[in-house]
């Protein structure tokens, strides 16, 4: 028998304690077929933490993700307290959970499903193999620096300031080199070295602990540049790793070559093993309650968890198999089936999943 692990479990509003219902179901096949025994703990959080505690983060529920290995987490807000004030809104709790908990990079996986290459905007011959992770920043850089405005000569001025400093930049590109040690050893660092001083600092970085990995094949990409091979030859990349604001529009566009929101998983992930792992969509409330959400994003993030925090690959692998193989088979929820009539509900794709998981 393998270690008890800790995962705290927040579910949230909206669809969010539907799909991590589904995601829960996996967990415990996984314990059946591998062995491993999990412990979980449920915390209020969000909209339904500000309902039954009055506050987005109630304290109990940042001990308990303090006091676990992982947290798994569904999707917060909704339109009931859209119209709250900053501090008792849901979103609040989604930066102060981020804070609270040490997570200074997100990692995004793309990727695409060949029996789904079809919902996707771009040409399939196009997707063909594309499986990337895109790394980013969490903490630092232009969203974070100093802001203010100032009159100028012509009017008013606005300046945002871009700082990094090297622990910022050295704790983030180990990760990413970590992370493309355990895939196909790629790593493609994203900067606009050619103008920022901010990004000459991050490719000096890279540059300097690159001697530590080299197995991996490094290549340093211009932002403008990436953007583009993105869509021109998305298959070309493995792990990509970059600063706050270029990887939050990068892993968006990475996250549309895939077609479908209710497929995305992701993980932010702190010092040592600890992460935070969730769906990329949010809770919605349009379909929340019908039983016809996709529960493959929250899934998808169990695996996601399984290879990052724990270092459990075969199981990793277990489950995207079974969801390859479900889809293969024709099975869809309505988010994205061709055919509404014959889409399945959110428990069944849960069901199928684990009815295909192997050892
Ligand atoms: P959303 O991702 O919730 O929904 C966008 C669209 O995608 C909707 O039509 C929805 O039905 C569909 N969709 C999303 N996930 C799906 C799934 N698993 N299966 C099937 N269809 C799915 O984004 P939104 O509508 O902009 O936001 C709704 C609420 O979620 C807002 O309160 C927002 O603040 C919140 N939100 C939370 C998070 C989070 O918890 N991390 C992230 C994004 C948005």
């Amino acid at each position: 028998m393998s270690e008890v692990k800790k995962i705290a479990v927040i579910a949230g509003d909206g669809i969010g304690p539907e799909v991590v219902g589904e995601a829960l179901k996996v967990l415990k096949k996984t314990e059946e077929l591998f062995g491993y025994q999990f412990e979980t703990e449920h915390g209020l959080f969000g909209g339904i933490a500000i309902d039954e505690k009055g506050t987005p983060l109630p304290q109990e529920t940042l001990d308990i993700c303090k006091s676990a290995d992982a947290v798994l987490l569904g999707a917060v807000g909704g339109p009931k307290w859209d119209n709250n004030p900053k501090e008792l809104r849901p979103e609040t709790g989604l930066l102060g959970i981020r804070k609270a908990l040490g997570l200074f990079s997100n990692i995004r996986p793309a990727t695409v499903f060949d029996c789904l290459k079809e919902a996707s905007t771009l040409k399939p011959e196009v997707l063909e193999g594309t499986d990337l992770i895109v790394v980013r920043e969490l903490t630092g850089g232009i969203y974070f620096g100093e802001k203010f405005r100032r009159e100028g000569a012509n009017g008013q001025e606005a300046v945002d300031t871009c700082v990094y400093n090297v622990q910022e930049v050295e704790r983030i590109v180990r990760q990413a080199f970590e992370i493309a040690m355990t895939r196909s050893k790629r790593l493609a660092s994203v900067d606009k070295a050619n103008v920022l001083e901010t990004s000459r600092l991050w490719r000096e970085v890279v540059n300097r602990i690159a001697p530590e990995y080299p197995e991996v094949e490094l290549e340093h990409v211009l932002v403008d540049n990436c953007a583009m091979q993105l869509l021109r030859r998305p298959s070309s990349f493995d792990v990509i790793v970059t600063e706050n604001m270029f990887g939050d529009i990068l892993s968006d566009e990475a996250a549309m070559l895939t077609g479908s929101i209710g497929m995305l998983s992701s993980a932010s992930l702190g010092e040592g093993s600890f992460g935070l792992y969730e769906p990329v969509h949010g809770s919605a409330p349009d379909i929340a309650g019908q039983g016809i959400s996709n529960p493959i994003a929250t899934i998808l993030s169990v695996a996601l968890m399984f290879r990052l925090t724990f270092g459990y690959a075969e199981a990793a692998d277990s489950i995207e198999k079974a969801v390859k193989e479900v889809l293969d088979a024709g099975h869809r929820t309505s988010d994205i089936a061709v055919d509404k009539s014959k889409a399945v509900s959110t428990t069944q794709m849960g069901d199928l999943i684990i009815a295909a998981m192997k050892k």
